[in-house]
C-alpha cells in the first residue's frame, strides 16, 4: 500500500474484526494520495484521523413479538458518522448478516457520496441484524415500532434523518415514520426520506438510485465517445436498485439480459421483462428462480454470479464485495467497456485492479449510487417547503445532479494528474469539500 500505513494500523486497532470497514477507508486513504501530495497541509490537525472515527455511535436492544407469539431480541445500530456537512444522512440496513462493521463501512462511504451530491448532507448509516426474509407484514410492523421507539431520540429533520437501504423500502419505512410521529407528536415529515407520497415522500425516491445509476454510467460512455443504446448490461441483484436500473437501461436501450438473488442468477438474452420482474419480487415477494415459469427463453443459475455472461457494461447492484478478481477477469475477457456501482463497494480490491490495469471506466458506488441519497435530499427540501414535487421535475433535478457530480470526478481527477479515474475523482472531490467544512467549522 502506498498511503500512511500507520494511520491505517491505528484504524485497523481501534476498529478490530471490522473488515468492510478498513477496506472502505484504504480504498479512499489510497484515492487520495494526489490531494495529499499536492496540499500536506491536509495532513494536519489529525484531519485524517478525525475523518475515520465516526461522531457517535449508537447500538441498542430491540425487542419484538413474532406471529407465533415468540419473543425476538435484534441489534440496532446507528452511526452517525460526520456531521460537517449538515445533518446525518443515510440509509437503514435490515439483513441478517448486518454487524457493526458494516453499518460503519456504510456510514463512511456515504461522507463522501453525500459530499458530492452538493446537496449540505452529513453522513450516518443504521440498521440491524434483523432478517425480514418470510416475515408477515405484522412481523415487520412490530419490528419497526420497536426499532424506532429507540432511535428516535437520536434523529430528527435538523439532527439525522435515515431512509431506506437492503431491506428497508417505503413499507419500513412508513411504519418507522408511524412510531416516530406517535412517540414525539410531531409530523416532522423531513425526519425521514423514502416516504410513500401520502406520507410526504418524495415522486421518483423508489427509482432514483437505480436510474441515477444508469444517468451515471450513460455520462461515462458520453465521455468517451460511445453511448448505452444496444449494449448487452450485467445487472447484479433484483432489488430496488437493481430493479429501476433494468427499467432505465432498458429505456435508453440497452439490453440488461442478467439480475440476481441471494440463491443464483437470472439470464434472460431477450432482455430481462419488467412486468414479471415486478411481479415476483414486487407485488408477491417471490423468488426470482420462478421466472423461467413465465418466460421459457430464460435460466435461472443457482449457486451462480451473473459475471460469466458477456456484455459490454456492468452494474453490480446487490451488496457488498460481490464482484471478485475472477469475476473482473472474465467480464474483461468478455470486452467490458464500463462499471457503475449501484451497491456501495461492491467490487473488491483485487476487482477493481482488474478493471484499473484493463482501462474499464469505473464508476464508484460514491458517486455512480449517489442519486438515492441525493433524491432524499430533494426530499427533505420539498418536506422543509412543505411542497410537492412531480415525477417529472425530481427525475429532472436528480439528471442535473448526476451530470455534475460526473463533471465533478472527471474534473478533479485530471486536475490531480489522474485523466479518466473516477475513483480517484470521486473520492478526492468528496475529501476536499467534507475537509474544508470540518476546518471551517473548527474541532
Ligand atoms: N441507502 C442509500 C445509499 O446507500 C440511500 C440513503 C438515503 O437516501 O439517505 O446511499
Amino acid at each position: 500500500m502506498t498511503f500512511d500505513q500507520a494511520l491505517y494500523e491505528q484504524i485497523v486497532r481501534r476498529n478490530p474484526a471490522e473488515p468492510e470497514f478498513h477496506q472502505a477507508v484504504a480504498e479512499v486513504l489510497e484515492a487520495i494520495q494526489p490531494a495529499l501530495h499536492r496540499d500536506p497541509g491536509l495532513r494536519d490537525a489529525a484531519m485524517l484521523e478525525r475523518l475515520c472515527e465516526p461522531e457517535r455511535h449508537l447500538m441498542f436492544r430491540v425487542v419484538w413479538t413474532g406471529d407465533d407469539g415468540r419473543v425476538h431480541v435484534n441489534r440496532g445500530y446507528r452511526v452517525e458518522f460526520s456531521s460537517a456537512l449538515g445533518p446525518y444522512k443515510g440509509g437503514l440496513r435490515f439483513h441478517r448478516d448486518v454487524t457493526l462493521g458494516t453499518v460503519k463501512f456504510l456510514a463512511f462511504e456515504q461522507i463522501f457520496k453525500n459530499a458530492l451530491t452538493g446537496l449540505g448532507l452529513g453522513a450516518g448509516k443504521g440498521g440491524s441484524d434483523f432478517d425480514p426474509a418470510g416475515r408477515s407484514d405484522a412481523e415487520i410492523m412490530r419490528f419497526c415500532q420497536s426499532f424506532m421507539t429507540e432511535l428516535h431520540r437520536h434523529i430528527g429533520p435538523e439532527t439525522d434523518v435515515p431512509a431506506g437501504d437492503i431491506g428497508v423500502g417505503s413499507r419500513e419505512i412508513g411504519y418507522l415514520f408511524g412510531q416516530y410521529k406517535r412517540l414525539t407528536n410531531r409530523y416532522a415529515a423531513g425526519t425521514l426520506t423514502g416516504k410513500d407520497p401520502l406520507l410526504g415522500g418524495i415522486p421518483a425516491r423508489p427509482e432514483a438510485t437505480g436510474y441515477g445509476t444508469v444517468y451515471f454510467l450513460d455520462a461515462m460512455l458520453t465521455a468517451g465517445g460511445k453511448d448505452l443504446d444496444g449494449r448487452t448490461a450485467i445487472v447484479s441483484g433484483s432489488g430496488n436498485v437493481a430493479f429501476h436500473a433494468i427499467a432505465k437501461l432498458r429505456a435508453l436501450g440497452a439490453n440488461p439480459v442478467t439480475c440476481s438473488d441471494s440463491g443464483g442468477f437470472l439470464h434472460d438474452p431477450r432482455g430481462i421483462d419488467l412486468d414479471v420482474l415486478h411481479e415476483l419480487k414486487v407485488a408477491r415477494r417471490g423468488r426470482l428462480s420462478e421466472y423461467p415459469d413465465h418466460v421459457p427463453s430464460a435460466r435461472y443459475v443457482p449457486g451462480g454470479t451473473p459475471w460469466e455472461v458477456p456484455g459490454t457494461v456492468a452494474l453490480p447492484c446487490a451488496t457488498q464485495n460481490e464482484l471478485g478478481e475472477q469475476d473482473a477477469r472474465t467480464l474483461v475477457k468478455n470486452d467490458l467497456l464500463a462499471v457503475a456501482e449501484g451497491a456501495n463497494m461492491p467490487c473488491t480490491p483485487a476487482a477493481l485492479q482488474v478493471f484499473r490495469e484493463a482501462g474499464v471506466a469505473l464508476g464508484p458506488g460514491k458517486a455512480a449510487n449517489a442519486g438515492g441519497v441525493a433524491t432524499s435530499g430533494l426530499e427533505m427540501r420539498q418536506n422543509a417547503a412543505r411542497e410537492r414535487w412531480s415525477f417529472e421535475r425530481t427525475d429532472q433535478a436528480l439528471q442535473e445532479i448526476m451530470a455534475d457530480i460526473h463533471t465533478t470526478c472527471l474534473a478533479t481527477a485530471e486536475d490531480h494528474g489522474a485523466p479518466g479515474d473516477y475513483v480517484t475523482g470521486a473520492a478526492i472531490a468528496g475529501f476536499r469539500t467534507v475537509v474544508a467544512a470540518m476546518d471551517a467549522g473548527g474541532y
